[in-house]
């Protein structure tokens, strides 16, 4: 990483035992915000004082690593990623823990999942260890941002987008990596409210060959039409099924599903269409912690339905890192609704909410290390020791 100095008006991040640390330029803001109160966020509306950035041009590499003022960007309308979509983010928080202490969510996790969407879609390798210092570089400058209430969380948001302004299609020559932070509330305000979903044969997500496990643009942009039919219906979410028979489970909204038939639990298995999810593994590992029998197989529709109506699937939910769960209370496939454990959180559903929450927010043990506490800073005023 060069030590080049680009913007050293309040020096350089350096963090305490980082043997090769990154010089990572700070530029703080003027005029820094006024933070909402933890009781009024929301998710994804307000954004903290500073984002991070880093720059590729073709030739010099990745370059640049710098904190400024959070700020709109100047883009020509020829750029790239406004056409063609080659584009990546990720999504991941930072709490405050019930010590104080501030730490970041299986932030390793995160990056190396960030670097492989990149090989999708044919950006150029980020270091996942740089990627990482960006999140404790902006979430250290911002920390006041970090709200304190339980249920609260900062939310980060890195993205890597295509720069070039060209109207060609292929890979472009150019990138911007950025990393936005963002204080949200609890998904769960008023407790945890189960969700209605519409499985659909008639749209679909991603296929075999496609670009299921990346997290990119346009696999979103896919989903819209489709989740707003179902809103029409009187349904929240749309179940998506397998792009090739239209059988299959695949995912929930922009979730992970899994379910319970019996006292087996159910998810699909990571063939190529489905997003590997942070918390899809996490929960997975708490089953398996806990005894309980979890399977990563294939589930067909048809099935699902049968088990709803003699009773045997007992509870249904999604997981992502915004909602941890979010349960199913309903389930619609073609002329058929069928309720899920009454339309009620299931007592699994729940504890799996509780006993990830509990470790975001030590208040529990974390056996399997996945905080990762803040790391301290310092800024000096040069690039070099
Ligand atoms: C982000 C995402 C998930 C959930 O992943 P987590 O790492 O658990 O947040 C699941 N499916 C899709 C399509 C996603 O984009």
């Amino acid at each position: 990483m060069g030590l080049a100095l680009i913007d050293d008006r309040d020096g350089f991040i350096w963090f305490d035992g980082a043997s090769a640390p990154t010089a990572i330029a700070v530029s703080r803001t003027p005029e820094p915000k006024v933070r909402p109160a933890d009781d009024n966020l929301q998710f994804g509306t307000v954004f903290t004082d500073h984002m991070f950035r880093i720059d590729y041009t073709e030739g010099r590499g990745w370059h640049d690593p710098r904190i400024v003022p959070y700020q709109a960007f100047d883009f020509d309308p020829a750029t790239a990623v406004l056409h063609y979509a080659q584009a990546v983010f990720d999504g991941l928080k930072a709490f405050r823990g019930v010590d104080g202490t501030i730490r970041l969510f299986r932030p390793t996790k995160h990056a190396q999942r960030l670097v492989r969407s990149c090989e999708k879609l044919c950006i150029p390798a980020l270091d996942p260890e740089l990627i990482l210092q960006s999140f404790h570089a902006l979430v250290g400058i911002d920390q006041a941002w970090v709200p304190g209430k339980p249920g609260t969380a900062l939310y980060l948001r890195p993205t890597v987008v295509a720069t070039e302004p060209f109207l060609g299609v292929r890979p472009s020559n150019t990138y911007t990596y950025f990393l936005i932070a963002s204080p949200v509330g609890s998904y769960y305000a008023e407790g945890i409210n189960p969700v209605k979903i519409l499985a659909t044969d008639k749209y679909v997500r991603a296929v075999k060959g496609g670009m299921g496990d990346a997290k990119t643009a346009a696999n979103y942009a896919a989903s819209i039409y489709a989740a707003v039919e179902a809103k029409h219906l009187g349904f929240t979410q749309v179940l998506w099924l397998d792009g090739v028979e239209h059988r299959y489970l695949d995912e929930v909204g922009t979730m992970n599903i899994m379910l319970k038939i019996g006292d087996e639990i159910i998810t699909p298995p990571l063939t190529g269409t489905i997003l590997p999810g942070v918390t899809r593994d996490s929960i997975l590992t708490l089953c398996h912690d806990w005894g309980l029998k979890a399977s990563e197989r294939p589930i067909a529709i048809e099935d699902v339905m049968a088990a709803a109506r003699d009773g045997s699937l007992v509870e249904m939910w999604g997981t992502g890192t915004a909602a941890v769960v979010s349960p199913v209370g309903e389930l619609g496939f073609r002329d058929e609704r069928v309720i899920i454990n009454g339309g009620k959180t299931g007592p699994l559903t729940q504890k799996l909410y509780d006993a990830i929450v509990a470790i975001q927010y030590a208040r529990a043990a974390d056996p399997h290390s996945w905080t990762m506490p803040l790391r301290t800073s310092q800024t000096r005023k040069t690039a070099t020791a």
